[in-house]
């Protein structure tokens, strides 16, 4: 899957059916496009929604038959870009704190408003407005940012550069389409030029490896403050959930917005819901998790077998047994169905990645790097995770 990102208007065949990518407009949906969301993936199929790490939601196990009629049903709910070429750009992620006119919506809609201007970039090229009092997305996959400075500023920042250009809210778009040009030219994508290497560049943290950024791109560090909790806990609009490998049950989702007396929902890349307006959950349904402690918090694992025609292992029922093993404690995890790594773009400490049958593990790195232990079979996983090295 990985290099591919599937949309509303251009779905994935998976094992299980189509996967339909519903992009919602700066992370938010209102209670009523939640029910009404879950009523579909009910109707339309398997009655699983994934959050994904991009802050959006999945509907798995679609009939190709079935796949109009549920477009129709997204955009009456106002979840459908009437643009299928736009659709394909908005990687855009939103700070979830955002309140309405502030510096975050401002920008977010902006960049939205400007989408047309921006030039051909790969498909999983995105972007990040995170301009409110602290940063919020620092780790989450996206390209080009525009966070607030530590003057209070703002600051556009080329991923993978410790700092950006200072720039002004009224010319801030401006800059982003200015810096994606420069990108786009850089890696060879516009014109055809720079070498097989540099073309085969899809983001810019990749790029920035071979290729220094200008120095009228830097100087300007972003602020230092950090937003939490990221995680189950309050925040100051409402309280967030989270669900093991992002996975919400359509069936139970409207429940739990009931239950705190949410309005909406703002969508996080770290595959959690924030509960708009809500209260805390005591009593959440079995699948969400409201413990910050909670062991399966601290491990992604893709769709793996059967669901994925790439995996050649399971993983998700590995991946819970796996989270009761006390020597994962404080440790990330990553299980893998093949070396794609779709569901983790960042280094886990542990990566147990699914080949031919059984598993390679990778310490402190991604599903595609170099593994230090090769071939091992699934029993044999919880005395591999008890033993391999901290790193
Ligand atoms: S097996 Fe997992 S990592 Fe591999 S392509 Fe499928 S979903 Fe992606």
């Amino acid at each position: 899957m990985k290099g591919w990102c599937p949309g509303a208007w251009v779905p994935m065949a998976s094992g299980d059916g189509l996967v339909v990518r519903v992009r919602p407009r700066l992370a938010r949906l209102s209670r009523a496009q939640v029910e009404g969301l879950c009523d579909v993936a009910l109707r339309y199929g398997s009655g699983v929604i994934d959050i994904t790490s991009r802050a959006n939601l999945q509907l798995r196990g679609v009939a190709e038959a079935d796949h109009e009629a549920l477009l129709q049903e997204l955009a009456r709910l106002g979840l459908l870009d009437v643009d299928p070429g736009l659709e394909g750009r908005r990687n855009v992620l939103v700070a979830p704190d955002w309140r309405t006119g502030d510096r975050t919506a401002r920008l977010a809609e902006a960049l939205l408003a400007r989408l047309a201007d921006l030039p051909e970039l790969p498909a999983k090229f995105g972007f990040a407005v995170d301009a409110g009092a602290a940063l919020w997305l620092e780790g989450a996959s996206a390209d080009i940012r525009l966070e607030t400075g530590a003057d209070g500023g703002l600051v556009l920042r080329a991923d993978g550069a410790a700092s950006g250009r200072a720039v002004r809210e009224d010319e801030a778009v401006d800059r982003v389409v200015e810096l994606a040009e420069w990108f786009a030219v850089a890696a060879g994508r516009a014109s055809g030029g720079a070498s097989p290497t540099l073309r085969r560049m899809t983001r810019m943290a990749r790029l920035l490896e071979a290729v220094p950024l200008p120095e009228a791109w830097t100087g300007v560090a972003p602020c230092a403050g950090r937003a939490a909790p990221r995680g189950p806990g309050m925040t100051r609009i409402g309280p967030v959930v989270g669900f093991a490998f992002g996975q919400a049950r359509a069936g139970r989702l409207p429940e739990i917005l009931k239950a705190a007396g949410a309005q909406a929902v703002r969508v996080t890349p770290w595959r959690c819901l924030v509960l708009e307006g809500g209260r805390a959950v005591a009593h959440a349904p079995d699948h969400a998790i409201t413990d910050p402690g909670d062991p399966l918090l601290g491990i992604d694992a893709c769709p793996g077998a059967p669901l994925c025609p790439s995996a050649s292992v399971e993983t998700r029922a590995l991946a819970r047994r796996l989270a009761r093993e006390p020597g994962l404690a404080g440790r990330s995890l990553h299980v893998s169905g093949c070396a794609k790594g779709c569901a983790r773009a960042r280094p886990a400490d542990l990566v147990l990645v699914g080949r031919e049958g059984r598993f390679d593990l990778v310490a402190n790195g991604h599903a595609w790097d170099e593994p230090c232990q090769r071939g091992s079979g699934p029993d044999e996983l919880d005395a591999l995770v008890r033993q391999a090295p901290v790193p």
